[in-house]
């Protein structure tokens, strides 16, 4: 079981108190690499939900001033700095991912908290210059009530900090439901918003299954918008859930990045770039690469640089020394990984690195480690193009010109990530600007910052997190003529 000073309770917390479920029910968290149970969490339900929604309301009716709303963001970024250690291995162990980038993520999340605390004067009353109708006009950004979150398994801490941090600074209340995988990440956070002494049912925190908890928050009249991050199918079936409830939502949904090389472009700092992106998290975020598209002439060349790259790579225990990918976080994860390949293989595709099988399945959920594996004469049929494969798998295809590398990287429904590389900076403005995705990294393959918002077009979903669109996503304009 683990042991953490950030884990004095495993619990949920509700209205200033450390909660566990009414019907006494519990969850195991399992560590993915060793299988080990790490902790008995609550599964809570829709009576826990509404009780944590109820506190919530409460809180809301007592507003916060800007400075004190400050004054939390940075004290919470800071303590997450101090504790960054410490939750980068309760991430590691919950989630999988190696240990430096456990630590990394929790820098991530407390930039946020840093970030959003510096943005608050944007919420400061405007007047409008000009009298109007013989009125002076003003306006505010009012919070926009109580904020529900859901959030995935891939970032535990970060997903919920970019939801949190705005969320807090506008003034909301707080409603978060972790993914049941990894609650731990979530329950430490909590600890240290205790200690930070954000006042009781400001903040709360319910750990459980997904149906009942989101029939509530979807369905609730104080909540007045969801912030999710997770698949397009969760996304439609929120979206359907609150509907009849005319909520507002902010969906951060799947992704199907596509990776152009162009021929003028440096090929080893293309390969560098697609490798740091490409296994961050053994292949499962959503700003990850799954597919990629080089110039024909330069295709056998990029090919072999990347390959010689992902060779080298080691898999393991992400708490042990140089391992570069822990396992995938369930055996779900390993088979749709699997059966991505298998498809591609049968499909025409060749394997240029990668066990074959590349290692006994699973037997059960967990030790789901995948052997890192490039592919090469990809094309569109094959499930690792059309779907987001999420996992540490390069499917690598070919294009003509820029118009052709366009044409293949717009083929997909999801808009989140994009990436170029060229050396040509007319070009790379100009294929940009017909990229359809809300984040595009040129001659880099980083992704996300708290400082810029981020976000999808088309069926990767709306709203932005990061930059001051995330703040606003949690405010109601309020326009208000003085007569
Ligand atoms: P992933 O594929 O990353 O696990 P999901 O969309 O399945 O993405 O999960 C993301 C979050 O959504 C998790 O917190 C999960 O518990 C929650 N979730 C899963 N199914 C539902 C559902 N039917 N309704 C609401 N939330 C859900």
């Amino acid at each position: 079981m683990i042991q953490s000073p950030l884990l004095p309770h495993t619990a949920g917390y509700i209205a200033g108190r450390w909660t566990g479920a009414q019907s006494g029910k519990t969850l195991a968290v399992i560590n993915p690499a060793t299988g080990e149970k790490l902790a008995d969490v609550p599964s809570m339900g829709a009576a826990e939900t509404t009780q944590a929604v109820e506190a919530a309301a409460g809180a809301f009716a007592d507003p916060p001033a800007i400075e004190l709303r400050r004054a939390w963001l940075k004290a919470i970024g800071a303590r997450m700095l101090e504790h960054k250690r410490e939750l980068g291995r309760i991430i590691t162990l919950e989630q999988g991912k190696p240990l430096a980038e456990g630590v990394t993520e929790a820098e991530y999340a407390a930039g946020f908290f840093a970030y959003f605390a510096d943005q608050l004067h944007h919420l400061e009353a405007q007047v409008l210059p000009q009298m109007i109708r013989n009125c002076r006009w003003t306006v505010h950004h009012r919070p926009a009530g109580v904020a529900a979150t859901i959030t995935p398994w891939n970032f535990p801490l970060a997903m919920m900090a970019k939801k949190i941090a705005p969320a807090l600074g506008a003034g909301c209340t707080i409603v978060t439901k972790p993914a049941s995988q990894t609650p731990l990440s979530a329950i430490a956070f909590w600890t240290i918003a205790e200690a930070v002494g954000v006042p009781a049912g400001r903040m709360n925190l319910i750990i459980g299954s997904a149906g009942p908890v989101s029939d509530v928050l979807c369905s609730h009249p104080a909540v007045r918008i969801i912030s999710f991050t997770g698949s397009t199918e969760v996304g439609s079936i929120l979206m359907n859930k609150a509907a009849p409830h005319i909520k507002r939502l902010a969906l951060e949904l799947g992704g199907n990045a596509p990776f152009l090389v162009f021929d003028d472009a440096s090929i080893d700092a293309a390969a560098d770039g697609l490798l740091a992106n490409k296994f961050r998290a053994a292949g499962q975020t959503c700003v990850c690469t799954n597919r990629v598209y080089v110039q024909q002439s330069i295709a056998a060349t990029f090919t072999d640089a990347v390959a010689e790259r992902v060779r080298k790579l080691k898999v393991g225990n992400g708490l042990e020394e140089g391992i570069h990918l822990g396992p995938l976080i369930d055996r779900d994860g390993w088979d749709k990984v699997h059966a991505h390949v298998t498809d591609a293989i049968e499909r025409g595709a060749r394997r240029i690195v990668g066990d074959d099988p590349p290692r006994p399945r699973p037997r059960s959920d967990w030790g789901a480690f995948y052997s890192p594996t490039v592919l090469a004469n990809v094309t569109p049929d094959m499930r690792v193009c059309r779907e987001e494969t999420f996992g540490p798998v390069v499917a690598i295809s070919t294009f003509t010109d820029e118009a052709d590398a366009v044409r293949q990287a717009n083929s997909t429904q999801y808009g989140l990530a994009a990436y170029l590389y060229t050396a040509d900076r007319a070009r790379a403005e100009r294929v940009t600007a017909q990229l359809q995705f809300g984040h595009v990294g040129v001659n880099t393959g980083t992704g996300p910052t708290s400082e810029a918002p981020f976000g999808g077009f088309k069926q990767s979903g709306f709203g932005r997190e990061g930059g001051i669109e995330g703040l606003l996503e949690f405010c109601e304009p309020q326009a208000v003529a003085m007569g």
